[in-house]
């Protein structure tokens, strides 16, 4: 008898109650749909030679492509990399505080765009302006999509066929197709580079003004430092000779943090407060980046500037939502009782978490991880290790933190891949770093509150 034709029929599998159970689930189109490409499956494979599958073993198939594509492709992973701000992870991790407000403002309609006293039309801006201005000296402030948005936008709006004045040793790129010189051709501006990649002094500044320019920029370099024989120019500086010739002086900060890091023991990061302090007529920086919060870009400085740039209509393309306008807000709102910043925004508390603390961490996960990896040919151990904080932030700094260092017995460096790779196989993919010929785990970023469920998904690697 033709094999082909002992296949069930899609409604008989459809009714078998382990199929109907996955209907109930995924819904009718998609089982049925999987149900489908599991016969034709089968079809292939008879007219290949292989034998008539039993109908168990075609359910299984349906209920494995089930799971997969019911898999939420955004899920949720351990950061162990030990890069805090990881761009590829989505940088800064949100505080419950901002978690509760942009479930809120997604559930329910919000006075986004509405002023409440008077009952008219608001501005979106209105709902972080005055914290913004608070937390840095500014006049005033907008919000877009992110920092290369912010970039964009400030050039576009003030230095279209114009001239923007820019130090060599600041004409960076940033992971993911950030570069200045390209940004800027694109929003219309031209760039005068001045100095040389180590030095620039005010005199190069002053010669490259002309009737042609737009503005002085400084880029914060913030994914690689200069060491050695350098020079740049001061802030203050720059500011003076840009207000005495009529023009403004800008600043992308990058990584915007608005307290004073060095009071958390960490390395001092420049604050958009000091860049405005110092005579910067603007100055733009991300919103997840050291600041902690939700995906933005975030523009403060003199207020007829801002409102230029408001009514560019680009503006209008490249603003943010009430989600991350309420996770925003939230997060800004931290910053006004810096005392407890380090104990609530989620960032800083990961930033700032002792080497002794996470050891411990370390101590408590040690048999879970020796337990899920018994069958390897490897060795676990405890080692000290060094964070760094991400996303461009001061690269040259690193913080002792501690994990797990996975070797392979002998040479065979080809079972730290495999573990590697079963690691982001988990249910929950761990993320970790092959350094030196050791896997490394750094367990800075893993909450205590995480490490019983962190434990229990480690079990999935003896099974794999
Ligand atoms: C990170 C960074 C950017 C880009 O910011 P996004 O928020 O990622 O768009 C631009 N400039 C500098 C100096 C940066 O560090």
């Amino acid at each position: 008898m033709n094999p082909l034709s002992q296949l069930p029929a899609v409604d008989r599998l459809l009714a078998e109650p382990a199929v109907a159970s996955l209907v109930d689930i995924h819904g009718r189109s998609i089982v049925t749909r999987l149900v489908r490409n599991a016969l034709a499956e089968a079809r292939e494979a008879i007219r290949a030679g292989a034998p008539l599958p039993d109908s168990a073993s075609l359910i299984a198939k349906i209920d494995k492509n089930a799971k997969a594509q019911a898999m939420p492709r955004l899920r949720p992973v351990y950061n162990l990399t030990g890069t805090v701000l990881h761009t590829n992870l989505g940088r800064a991790p949100l505080p419950e505080e901002a978690i509760q407000a942009l479930v809120t403002a997604a559930r329910s309609p919000c006075a986004l765009e509405y002023d409440i006293e008077s009952g008219g039309r608001g501005d979106r801006d209105d709902i972080v302006n005055e914290l913004l201005c608070e937390l840095t000296g500014a006049e005033a402030a907008t919000v877009v999509n992110n920092n290369a948005a912010a970039v964009f936008l400030l050039l576009n709006t003030l230095a279209q066929k114009k001239e923007v004045i820019v130090s060599r040793g600041e004409l960076i790129e940033i992971g993911g197709a950030f570069r200045v010189p390209d940004i800027m051709k694109r929003a219309g501006a031209r760039l005068v580079e001045v100095g040389t990649t180590n030095r620039t002094h005010l005199k190069d500044f002053a010669e490259a003004i002309s009737p042609r320019s737009a503005m002085l920029m400084k880029v914060h370099a913030s994914n690689y430092a200069i060491q050695g024989f350098t020079h740049a120019v001061p802030e203050s500086e720059l500011a003076t000779l840009a207000h005495e010739n009529g023009l403004p002086f800008v600043v992308d900060l990058g990584s915007g943090t608005l307290a004073d890091l060095d009071a958390y023991g960490l390395p001092h990061e420049p604050t958009p407060r000091e860049n405005i302090a110092a005579g910067a007529d603007l100055v733009t920086f991300s919103g997840d980046k050291l600041l902690g919060g939700p995906q933005a870009g975030l523009l403060v400085g003199r207020k007829d500037l801002v409102a230029r740039i408001k009514k560019n209509p680009l503006k209008r393309a490249l603003r943010v939502g009430k989600i991350t306008l309420a996770a925003l807000e939230a997060v800004l709102r931290l910053y006004r009782d810096p005392d407890r910043l380090h104990e609530r925004l989620t960032a800083l508390v990961q930033l700032t978490r002792p080497q002794t603390e996470i050891h411990a961490a370390a101590d408590r996960l040690l048999p879970a991880l020796q337990a899920a990896l018994a069958s390897r040919p490897v060795t676990v151990e405890i080692v000290p290790l060094k964070s760094q904080i991400g996303s461009g932030s001061l690269p040259v700094d690193r913080l002792p933190s501690a994990g797990f260092a996975v070797r392979p017995q002998g040479k065979k460096g080809g079972v730290l891949n495999r573990i590697e790779a079963a690691l982001r196989g988990l249910d929950r993919p761990v993320i970790g770093r092959i350094e030196d010929g050791a896997l490394l785990l750094d367990l800075r970023c893993l909450a205590p509150a995480e490490e019983t469920a962190f434990a229990a998904n480690l079990a999935g690697l003896s099974c794999s």
